[in-house]
């Protein structure tokens, strides 16, 4: 047995990394296991667990071949540029036999620490496991978590706190920040180079276009629309979506101070740090595009060596975003009330209608679709009553019957008129209870699992894992995890 590991990216990109080794941890022991994406990767569980396998999962055993390496990024955190970020505590280990990337946070310093120890406290890194793997249950693309291997080294913050390093497995990770810095080199070559092996690694599709870079910007996009739809859909916030944690995969990065919405609120924050609302749940589509504007700059002298007619041709794409988030969503919001898909229409033309002009009246599409009336209607009854999010669309698998008594519980009679426009389309209860889950990973319940497993109690970290992680199926006895945080709690707070 053993993990054999690739370095394709250390060997392929040395501009990209700095060859590096993991700090020591002197009392490994396993906090979190993922029996099933072990077996999915072909990976021996019981290797992992053995005692080499810990020194693997904290990067001091390095199998024969690998080369793991410390990547270089760059990023603009909350809109300002840092031209040198880069893995500060974590190592691109190599990629594994399916050509995912294995990597490891919290494994030590390392030439891009700057002031930081390069540490991680249990806390955080069990957040990310918990997280990442109910958005991975919830059907959101993400990078996943391997494992959690506590150190033995303590890690100061306001207080010292267990150290952690983290396993985590990504499709890659290759940033919108990892652009910005091949970019910044000038070496226009390795930008290509960059670009040709995010194409053939994450969008093989683009190899077909027109123009390969153009192709691959607008794969970016889509993925990247259709993943914000996802947050939108189930409240998530992601916290801290600078271009560093923006990938070129289309997976969810970075649980740091990611949070989940409760009451309906498009303004809500949680991180500590964002006081200006930039990563608020409802600018977050906004965000992204900008983002991606970041992302397109890289870009410019691939798409065209005419560099103004390069930057013409991806703005016009880079302007499609609003409509093909906009698509993505309301599919999504059509699943999550049990309607059935738009009818009639094809992605490309929704994404056209959605760029239009607003000169063209409505009178000539058509047939009106009553779906956009009843989601505008829908969003102004969220925010009127700042209901909870998750709770409210489960509420409306009964009401779908004609039982609203969960409804009326949640909003009193305010939803009765919309709730008879929305029952004449004849809502699927199957389709709803499929896109609607139960149990999300609520804030208050990843804290006290986290508190707990900081005391050394992974009891409520263990149940809580089962719970988000097979969201769709109600467990009765179990109606804490589906209810959001008592009222006279003090307000929800991240740290990254
Ligand atoms: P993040 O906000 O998690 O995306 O991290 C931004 C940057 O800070 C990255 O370059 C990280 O590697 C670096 N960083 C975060 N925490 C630490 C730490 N404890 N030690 C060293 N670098 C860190
Ligand atoms: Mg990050
Ligand atoms: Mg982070």
């Amino acid at each position: 047995s053993g993990v054999r590991l690739g370095d394709d990216f250390a060997r392929g990109f040395p501009d990209l990394g700095v060859p590096w080794t993991a700090a020591e941890a002197p009392t490994p022991r396993l906090l979190a296991l993922n029996d099933p994406l072990a077996d999915d990767l072909g990976i021996d569980p019981a290797y992992l667990r053995s005692e080499e396998g810990l020194r693997l999962l904290t990067g001091t055993h390095v199998p024969a071949g690998a080369t793991p390496v410390a990547q270089a990024y760059a990023g603009h955190q909350f809109g300002g540029y840092s031209p040198r970020l880069g893995d500060g505590r974590a190592l691109l280990m190599g990629e594994l036999a399916d050509g995912r990337d294995l990597h490891l946070k919290g494994s030590g310093r390392t030439p891009f620490a700057r002031g930081g120890d390069g540490l991680a406290a249990v806390g955080p890194m069990l957040r990310e496991f918990l997280v990442s793997e109910a958005m991975h249950a919830l059907g959101v693309p993400t990078t996943r978590a391997l494992a959690v291997v506590g150190t033995g080294v303590a890690v100061h913050r306001d207080q010292p706190l267990p150290g952690a390093v983290l396993a985590r497995v990504a499709a890659s990770h290759l940033r919108v920040g990892t652009f910005q810095f091949a970019r910044s080199t000038g070496d226009l070559d390795l930008v290509r180079r960059l670009a040709d092996h995010a194409i053939t690694r994450h969008h093989p599709q683009a190899a077909e276009a027109e123009n390969r870079y153009l192709g691959l910007f607008e794969a970016v996009l889509d993925a990247q629309a259709s993943l914000v739809a996802q947050w939108m859909l189930l409240g998530f916030i992601h916290g801290v979506m600078n271009t560093d944690n923006t990938t070129i995969s289309g997976e969810t990065i970075d649980y740091g101070p990611c949070a989940f919405m409760e009451a309906f609120d498009p303004a809500t924050v949680f991180s500590s740090i964002d006081t200006q609302g930039r990563y608020a749940y409802g600018n977050q589509p906004p965000i992204m595009q900008w983002n991606l504007a970041r992302f397109a700059e890289t870009l410019v002298p691939l798409v065209d060596d005419d560099e103004n007619a390069a930057v013409e041709t991806l703005t016009a794409s880079l302007v499609t975003f609003p409509a093909r988030y906009q698509e993505a969503w309301t599919a999504g919001m059509r699943r999550k009330l049990g309607l059935p898909a738009a009818p009639g229409r094809s992605e490309s033309e929704a994404a056209a209608s959605g760029a239009a002009a607003s000169d063209a009246g409505e009178s000539d599409e058509g047939e009106s679709d009553p779906v956009e009336p009843l989601l505008e209607e829908l969003s102004r009854l969220l925010t009127a009553t700042r209901v909870d999010f998750t709770s409210f669309f489960r509420a409306l698998i009964p009401a779908a019957g004609g039982d609203t008594s969960a409804v009326r519980e949640l909003v009193g009679e305010l939803a009765d008129g919309w709730l008879a426009s929305w029952r004449a389309l004849d809502p699927s209860v199957e389709v709803m209870a499929a896109a609607n889950p139960v149990y999300i990973p609520r804030n208050h319940l990843v804290e006290e699992a986290l508190d707990a497993a900081t005391a050394g109690d992974l009891g409520p970290f263990s149940d809580l894992l089962v719970v988000v992680t097979d969201p769709y199926a109600e467990r009765p006895g179990l109606q804490r995890y589906a209810s959001p945080a008592p009222p006279d709690a003090s307000p929800h707070v991240t740290f990254c």
